[in-house]
């Protein structure tokens, strides 16, 4: 579970400081998947980059597996995030990139082993173990920085965008492939997107966010239903 209390951010200080989060509050229950929407500058990556721990709230607070996580660094809060461009080691083969993150914790070779097969059975990507980052294509690469984060079997999962350099044919594969990890792997997830139809068919909630300000939230069908101001019906595109 993940819990979001007052959420606060500012960059810079004095006349120059620009409030980009005001007070967010979200909880997200164990197993949900939670989209994340708004116009381009709305904080979206800001809030995302506070739970992963690479940038600090000015205010707030924040829980995950009903740990205060605050003060902690990223790597101590078993969070494994998926970016837009997700840069891929590229000297190490695709087995080693999927593994870096359990040899980093000292995970012992054979259980290793055993996890990098289970996860590229589970993505489809077992023939593929050998080859380096550039002999693969965008839709593969991004299966293995998928292969990579679940690697790690985290509380929570972050995605920014992952979809949004892939074109449109490997968008749906790939959401279809998101889907069915999720389903399997249960893991609480949170997920940044532009793209409407992938807000509807992911998400279990969906939070609509403008200016660093929580608009609404509520499940997709109840977003769509009932928008709460003329902006949120816009953005989620409602006929009404
Ligand atoms: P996009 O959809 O374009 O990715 P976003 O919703 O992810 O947008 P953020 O990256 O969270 O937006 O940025 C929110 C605001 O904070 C923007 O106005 C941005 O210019 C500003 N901002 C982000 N990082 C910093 C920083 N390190 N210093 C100052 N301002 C920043
Ligand atoms: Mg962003």
């Amino acid at each position: 579970s993940l819990h979001i209390a007052g959420i606060r951010k500012v960059f810079g200080k004095g006349p120059r400081a620009i409030e980009v989060l005001s007070h967010i509050n979200i909880d997200v229950a164990p197993g949900e998947f939670l989209i994340l929407v708004g116009p381009s500058g709305c904080g979206k990556s800001t809030l995302l980059n506070i739970l992963a721990g690479l940038e600090a709230p000015t205010e707030g607070e924040l829980w995950i597996g009903g740990k205060n996580v605050v003060d902690m660094p990223p790597a101590q809060r078993d969070i494994a995030m998926v970016f837009q461009s997700y840069a891929l080691y590229p000297t190490m083969n695709v087995a080693q990139n999927i593994g870096f993150a359990l040899e980093m914790r000292k995970i012992p070779l054979d259980v290793r082993t055993r996890r990098i097969h289970e996860v590229a059975a589970l993505l489809q990507i077992e023939h593929l173990l050998e080859r380096r980052p550039a002999q693969l294509s965008g839709g593969q690469r991004q299966r293995v920085a998928m292969g990579r984060a679940l690697a790690r079997d985290p509380q929570l999962f972050l995605f920014d965008e992952p979809l949004s350099n892939l074109d449109a044919k490997l968008r749906v594969e790939m959401r279809a492939e998101i889907k069915r990890l999720h389903l399997l792997s249960g893991i609480t997830s949170v997920y940044v997107t532009h793209d409407q139809i992938e807000a509807m068919t992911l998400g279990s909630r969906i939070a609509v966010l403008k200016d660093g300000t929580l608009q609404q939230i509520g499940t997709p069908y109840e977003i769509y239903r009932q928008p709460v101001n003329t902006y949120v019906a816009g953005f989620i595109g409602s006929p009404t």
